[in-house]
């Protein structure tokens, strides 16, 4: 068994963040050290982070090994979060630094406790009262013992910081000097509960019983877009709370996370810890410590929050499980939805995977038994499903260079005089995604990617949506430098609001798409500004699908509904479909019913046509057997790996001995396919090239990967990365 404490001077072995392949081996400091300490230690000239996974190994020169620097100030690393990292490592073919780096991302972790000033009442009476003093002492008072910065004190009073300082000369307020990290704010469960609908409050009751009973579990939450599962398992939330235990909720998207926030203040009466890259240093840090502690009950934030070091985590909640920007693409590859899956099992915690167009692989666990399901049935209150409509393409007599069809003008007509909104939807950010020179039929390519530019005419400039290059819209053709012969193909958001400008003069309109906001507080008050009624038109890309309320309104019309049918990628349809439903969703929620309009030049595809007639059985069931006669994911095993390099024949000629020495992925019955050019052939001048690997959904995929990949030497400048499950085909 393994010690949990280690005396000073016995070897301890200790994880770093550097990319090493081994523990290494150290000293337990003065006074020891846990089991799961977050510790310093030398390493070469500098010092690194690390934390002590296990006693040394003892095969290394013992007289040169060194001593562990400090300890730093922190809980422990919890048993189960280092099985977590370990399994998650082994899941993804990650190294263990890397994953600890996941789970130690919060700057200035090795810091002393940094403190400042704190106000709290006093004993003495001041000799002379005034109003204002009057007004500190009373919320200090209304507080009992909680104390406060300068800054919050005077606010809260509404009085000058002046007043609070001569108060402390007096002794009538105490000053005091307490750690930054501070606790968060207790959440009371009781405080602001909705009365339920009846398939609300049966599931609120399962949900609850489940995080009762202190076991591992996961439950597929569905219903449509307003139908309640935000109140239902924030019911769930509320019994972590009850029973003493920590509860993480995941969104997809930074910019909901305020409106989010403030819900969660009305129904627990305080603020929840926020973890997202959106959120300061500071905060992080108290936030990341707090969770260690216990002093954070409930933690709102992105997919990272996920390796947060919970104390005691008794509920995680996925909202819009399907969406995926769960899946991280960069750096360590893995989909935070399994990963919950997975931390909850080794916590005994519940896991809710709420969404009104769950992901085919939820899908199939409930039908394989592995996860229960509830059904939320309506839409709560009046509100009801938009009556869905295509418009066939092949009808509509269209000018050039305009998308808005007469049948989709009229609707959005009808909806302004009725003081109504309507959304047009285009999943294109910028003005048009290919600029082409009338002159030689060239088009505009990134330098370093093989992608085409996109004007973005707001910002005035081409942008490759690939690797972020910018350059100024150019004059000349590159090509053949004609002048002035450059034309946009095609359209983005910002062209369609010209479009929409033209044809609607009297309308507002506001343009909702990530990249034409400063920050996310700037995108959140905007669109709160647009809920209240700050717009007629609402033209926006996918952002808008991502579960805002818009109650004004009532008709959504679908641009190019074909856009995401195009690609080759195995979950095209399936992404069309939940689009195409959460962007229809947005239409009706209050008391106005809603109409959604789909421009197609498919009208009898089969995705389309699951999508008017709301069949989201019918479409799960006939998506479900084309993946399971293909034995594609869920239904078998994928892995994808991409080769990289700026050299193009060496990449091809690792991928080709790659292929061809496949023993150890034969022997667990796996297949190999390519290489061949990854569909994006170039990303920031590296050459991409692109093996697939497909398996029995039984097979040891990962240690099979393993074996294979260590068989080559990969050249200086070769990166190879392994993407287990890959979400998208890049
Ligand atoms: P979903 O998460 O399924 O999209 P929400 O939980 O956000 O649905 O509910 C949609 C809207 O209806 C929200 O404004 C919510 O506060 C309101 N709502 C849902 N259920 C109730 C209820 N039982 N009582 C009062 N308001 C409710
Ligand atoms: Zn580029």
């Amino acid at each position: 068994m393994t010690p949990d404490f280690f005396d000073e001077g016995q070897l301890v072995g200790v994880l770093t963040t550097q990319p090493l392949d081994r523990l290494l081996d150290y000293k337990a400091p003065e006074g020891g050290c846990w089991l799961g300490a977050f510790v310093e230690v030398p390493l070469g000239p500098r010092k690194v982070l690390g934390v002590v996974w296990g006693p040394g190994k003892g095969d290394y020169d013992h007289a040169k090994i060194r001593s562990v620097i400090r300890v730093l100030d922190a809980a422990p690393m919890r048993n189960e979060m280092r099985t977590f990292l370990g399994r998650a490592a082994d899941y993804t073919l990650t190294p263990m630094p890397a994953m600890l780096r996941l789970a130690t991302r919060a700057p200035g972790l090795g810091d002393a406790p940094s403190m400042r000033l704190v106000y709290r009442l006093g004993s003495k009476t001041p000799d002379r009262m005034t109003e204002a003093r009057e007004k500190v002492l009373a919320v200090l008072n209304d507080y009992g013992g909680l104390a406060f910065t300068l800054a919050e004190l005077a606010e809260m009073a509404g009085v000058g910081t002046s007043v609070v300082k001569g108060l402390v000369k007096q002794g009538a307020v105490s000053e005091e000097a307490a750690p930054r990290d501070t606790p968060y704010p207790q959440l009371d469960p009781d405080y602001g509960g909705k009365d339920l609908t009846d398939d609300q409050s049966i599931g609120a009751r399962v949900l609850r019983e489940a995080v009762r009973s202190r076991t591992y579990g996961t439950t597929l939450l569905r219903g449509v877009t307003g139908s309640g599962k935000t109140e239902v398992y924030l019911e769930a939330v509320a019994e972590a709370l009850r029973i003493g235990r920590q509860a993480l909720v995941l969104l997809p998207e930074i910019a909901l996370t305020g409106e989010f926030i403030d819900r969660v203040e009305a129904r627990f009466g305080m603020r929840p810890a926020e973890w997202h890259s959106g959120v300061t240093m500071t905060e992080r840090r108290r936030c990341w410590k707090m969770v260690g502690q216990g002093a954070a009950q409930l933690v709102v934030g992105a997919r990272s929050a996920l390796f947060l070091p919970f104390r005691d985590l008794g509920l995680i909640v996925v909202d819009e499980e399907h969406d995926t920007s769960y899946k991280q693409e960069d750096g360590v590859l893995y989909n935070a939805r399994d990963m919950t899956v997975l931390r909850a099992s080794l916590n005994a915690a519940q896991v809710v995977l709420a969404s009104a167009t769950p992901s085919l692989e939820s899908w199939a666990n409930v039908e394989a038994g592995k996860y229960a399901r509830l059904d939320l049935a309506s839409r709560f209150g009046a509100a009801v499903l938009p009556r869905m409509a295509a418009i066939d393409m092949r009808a509509e007599e269209m000018p050039g260079a305009k998308w808005i069809s007469s049948t989709l003008a009229r609707a959005v007509e009808a909806r302004i005089e009725r003081k109504e909104q309507a959304l047009l939807f285009l999943n294109r950010r910028g003005y048009a995604p290919v600029t082409l020179c009338r002159a030689c039929g060239a088009q505009i390519g990134c330098d370093h990617c093989d992608a085409k530019m996109v004007e973005h005419r707001f910002l005035k400039r081409l942008m490759c949506h690939q690797c972020g290059e910018t350059k100024p819209m150019p004059t000349k053709c590159p090509s053949c430098e004609a002048e002035d012969r450059l034309a946009p193909v095609g359209p983005g958001v910002e062209r369609l609001a010209e479009e929409a400008a033209e044809r609607f003069p009297e309308a507002r309109i506001a343009v909702l798409s990530s990249d034409l906001y400063g920050s996310a507080r700037a995108l959140k008050a905007h669109i709160a500004e647009i809920a209240e009624g700050g717009a007629d038109i609402i033209i926006g890309t996918q952002l808008v699908a991502k579960g805002h309320n818009f109650p004004h309104l009532t008709l959504v019309g679908v641009i190019d509904a074909d856009l995401g049918l195009q690609g080759s990628d195995l979950r095209a349809a399936e992404r069309t479909f939940q689009l195409m439903r959460q962007v229809a969703g947005r239409a009706g929620r209050a008391e106005a019913p809603g109409e959604a309009l789909l421009q197609t030049f498919q009208p009898e595809h089969p995705v389309i046509r699951a999508i008017l007639a709301g069949d989201e059985e019918g479409f799960w069931t006939a998506e479900a057997g084309e993946r399971r006669a293909a034995g594609v994911p869920p239904y078998g095993r994928m892995a994808g790996i991409i080769l990289s390099s700026p050299n193009v024949q060496e990449v091809f000629d690792l991928g080709t001995e790659m292929a061809r020495n496949d023993r150890p992925l034969r022997q667990i019955g796996a297949q190999v396919y390519g290489p061949a050019p990854a569909p994006i052939a170039r990303i920031r001048g590296r050459h991409r090239v692109r093996l697939l690997v497909k398996a029995e959904k039984t097979a040891p995929l990962q240690q099979a990967l393993a074996q294979w990949v260590a068989q080559f030497r990969l050249p200086a400048n070769l990166r190879l990365s392994i993407d287990i499950d890959p979400q998208s085909f890049y």
